[in-house]
């Protein structure tokens, strides 16, 4: 480097006493400021640059203003991915929100019983609701759907076996696999089947005195289609009971409430997986639940108690906030007529081409001319939800009604504009 720069370059102390600094000394604090004006210098002696007061100072107060930003912050989803996991999947309800806002604010009966006054548990309150609306005895809920699987499989399977179809070895996402959660919960897998047919049969011949467990994973985000054979649920859980197993599936999406209701491709509610006769169904709070991220667990009264008391469960507890949110949404589930209305994954996701349509132009309005245009599109459920409503034209919904102008083709966002607004250029 040519040693007449380096030389030309001045000390921090002298620069941090001019009024360019001391502007930046009033907004930020001293540490920052000359971390930053430390880092400008050093990368001017790297590219043996000269120092230059207008350029260098904004360098710095640019590096500044950037650090002084929240990392979490506010984005626009124009993704036409609904519940997106790499932007914080569904948006709360209301409802959520301002419960979060309460419990973030002061103190709350997390675990205190205020009828007894004795300590009580932190995820009652959601139990009740889960158990309420599915029907199961019993509920659970941890941080998310992934550790629900880790607690299910290390609770009632690690140190035996677990039996689950080769169309079922699902990768979920983030590198995340049902065989590698099988074996990190202790247990050990025993595929049966082919990748496209699992027949009854295989699982019968898998069982041994090692088995704990037969485990459903749902295809939540891919499809099979064309020469394929799955077990039905009820066959399944009959053959666990028969041998004194467990049964256990994994739903993934988490549904309450019957999809096709919304014009969406049905997908199995939790309430039906309970209904099935299935000792333990897992599922996320932030895919078609539309709540914060959990993972819930529920079913039959004794498969719940031992997972309740592993001692994982400390591990994977939720906290008050995401306990209020989610208690918050479950209500809502308790008015299934409102339910589009204060649900915003469920608005979203039921929208019809010309709500969506009227949104877009909206928006457009809003632009300078000339820097967007609307043309159809399509919108994809996401965070491993319904790949189905992607690609195929939704059932019509049973209500409700005017939605059958619908295009086809679309999940729910539109394919098409309005009439009469047709790719208007602006
Ligand atoms: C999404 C998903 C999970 C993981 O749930 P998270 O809440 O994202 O941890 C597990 N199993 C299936 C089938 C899924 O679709």
């Amino acid at each position: 480097m040519d040693a007449s720069l380096r030389r030309a370059l001045p000390a921090l102390h002298r620069l941090l006493e001019t009024p360019e600094a001391a502007e930046l000394l009033q907004q930020h604090p001293r540490a920052a400021v000359v971390a930053a004006l430390r880092a400008e210098l050093a990368g001017l002696r790297a590219q043996a640059l000269p120092f230059e007061t207008a350029r260098s100072f904004a360098a710095a107060r640019a590096a500044l203003a950037a650090a002084a930003r929240p990392g979490l912050r506010q984005v626009i989803n124009a993704t036409g991915v609904v519940l997106h996991t790499n932007l914080g999947r569904a948006p709360l309800p209301q409802a959520a929100r301002d419960a979060v806002a309460a419990e973030a604010a002061g103190y709350c009966n997390l675990e205190l019983d205020l009828e007894t006054g004795r300590r009580g548990h932190r995820h009652a309150a959601c139990a009740a609701l889960l158990a309420e609306l599915t029907g199961a005895e019993a509920a659970l809920v941890v941080n998310n759907g992934a550790a629900a699987m880790l607690l299910a499989l290390s609770a009632l399977a690690a140190g035996g076996e677990a039996v689950v179809s080769r169309g079922e070895l699902v990768e979920i996402g983030g590198g995340f696999r049902i065989p590698d959660v099988i074996r990190q919960g202790g247990a050990r897998l025993v595929e049966v089947g082919a990748t496209n047919r699992t027949r009854l049969a295989d699982y019968a011949n898998a069982i041994g005195p090692e088995t704990r467990l037969l485990l459903r994973v749902h295809q939540s985000n891919f499809l099979q289609m064309g020469f394929t054979a799955m077990v039905e649920p009820a066959a399944l859980v009959t053959l666990a009971r028969e041998g004194g197993l467990l049964s256990v599936v994994d739903l993934g999406s988490g549904a309450l409430v019957d999809l096709s209701a919304h014009g969406l491709p049905a997908e199995p509610t939790m309430g039906q997986a309970v209904g099935q006769g299935f000792d333990l169904v897992v599922a996320s709070g932030d895919k078609l639940l539309g709540g914060p991220q959990a993972g819930l667990l529920l079913g039959r009264a004794a498969v719940v108690e031992r997972l309740a008391t592993h001692p994982l469960m400390r591990a994977l507890r939720c906290d008050k906030l995401t306990l209020a949110a989610l208690e918050a949404t479950l209500r809502l589930y308790r008015d299934p007529a409102g339910l589009r209305e204060a649900v915003p994954a469920l608005a979203m996701l039921s929208a019809t081409a010309e709500e969506v349509g009227a949104r877009a132009a909206r928006l457009l309005a809003l632009l300078p001319e000339g820097l967007a245009e609307m043309a159809e599109g399509t919108s994809l459920v996401g965070g491993g939800s319904l790949p189905a409503a992607a690609r195929y034209a939704p059932a019509a919904p049973a209500s409700p009604p005017g939605n059958d102008r619908r295009a086809a083709g679309s999940a729910h966002a539109p394919r098409r504009p309005a009439p009469g607004r047709a790719r208007r250029r602006y």
